[in-house]
């Protein structure tokens, strides 16, 4: 048995405590009961695209990567709208992400397709008993800050209101349609960025893991199906480097920055930006060809954990 196969099985799938994860699921089938209208539809993109920017410009572009600015009190509204996605505390979420960075794609990486396949990289690390911890250790920047550490303990209140305030104001449509679906949603959107965005799409710059480009990710994460990108420089506020590379959460912090709610966004400087026109004919060809990674990375593997 090889060392990443014994490590895979210490990390059992939490089937209890994933209850709530396969209710909300369930949930969603009561929008057979409610019936649908447009309004509800569109409710129920506003609560993914919204939500979804505090996954991207909040969870991961500020706190795991601190691309950008915020005053404290900006920054804590960041991680309001981040936990409302209900992927856990804002910390362990950035701390996380921050080790996936350390680690792509090998033998340490908790979430790789191309070691570990298509559904633990999606959703099998989050429903693990492994993984529960924040990694503190990770994210000491804003660990000091106590409000922080408050809302990442409690990181189910922010939806659970959220969820209260939908049913108390339209009733059960609402829940489902505002709060239920687009749940769902977000956190298969989310998702993606973790598994489909390091199998499908281009490469364009040479990084040592998987990662690709993927506009229809880009639609659907806000920007981060830049993924490529991403993984080559990691600090930008900006994953679409260029104008066709749509990238919501993007525009969204370029607006809040002229208006003084955010500052200093970085964005990856020339030289990095253009690297790839300079690229050799065998590294233009080692971008699309097959991973060398993988076999090559399994006799690294730690002996003991
Ligand atoms: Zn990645
Ligand atoms: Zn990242």
């Amino acid at each position: 048995m090889t060392s990443t196969t014994a490590a895979v099985e210490t990390e059992k799938l939490a089937w209890g405590k994933s209850i709530p994860f396969f209710a909300v699921h369930a949930a969603c089938l009561l929008a057979l009961y409610t019936g649908v209208t447009w309004q509800w539809v569109v409710m129920c993109v506003a609560s993914y695209y919204v939500r979804m920017f505090g996954v991207t410009a909040g969870l991961h572009r500020y706190f795991s990567h601190r691309a950008y600015k915020a005053n404290r009190v900006v920054q804590f509204l960041l991680a309001v709208l981040g936990s409302l996605s209900v992927q856990k505390g804002v910390l362990w979420w950035a701390a996380h992400h921050r080790h996936h960075h350390k680690y792509s794609d090998k033998p340490e990486d908790i979430h790789s397709p191309t070691l570990r396949g298509f559904w633990w990289s999606h959703v099998g690390w989050i429903l693990s008993t492994r993984y529960d911890e924040t990694r503190f250790e990770s994210i000491k920047d804003f660990a000091r800050f106590p409000e922080l550490v408050w809302i990442n303990k409690y990181f189910l209140v922010p939806p659970i209101a959220m969820f209260v305030g939908l049913f108390l104001a339209g009733g059960l449509p609402w829940l489902v349609w505002g709060g239920f679906i687009p749940t769902v949603l977000l956190w298969h959107g989310t998702f993606t960025i973790n598994s489909l965005s390091h199998i499908f799409g281009k490469r364009r710059y040479l990084t040592t893991d998987t990662s690709k480009n993927n506009w229809l990710l880009a639609l659907i994460t806000c920007g981060e199906g830049w993924h490529n990108n991403h993984h080559y420089h990691q600090n930008t506020a900006n994953q679409g480097w260029f104008w066709w590379e749509v990238d919501l959460s993007f525009y969204v912090l370029k607006a809040m920055s002229w208006v003084g709610l955010v500052s200093d966004l970085r964005l990856p400087p020339n030289p990095t930006k253009f690297a790839h026109l300079k690229y050799t004919d065998a590294q233009k060809a080692q971008l699309n060809g097959a991973p060398p990674e993988a076999p090559q990375l399994l006799p690294a593997m730690p002996a003991t954990r």
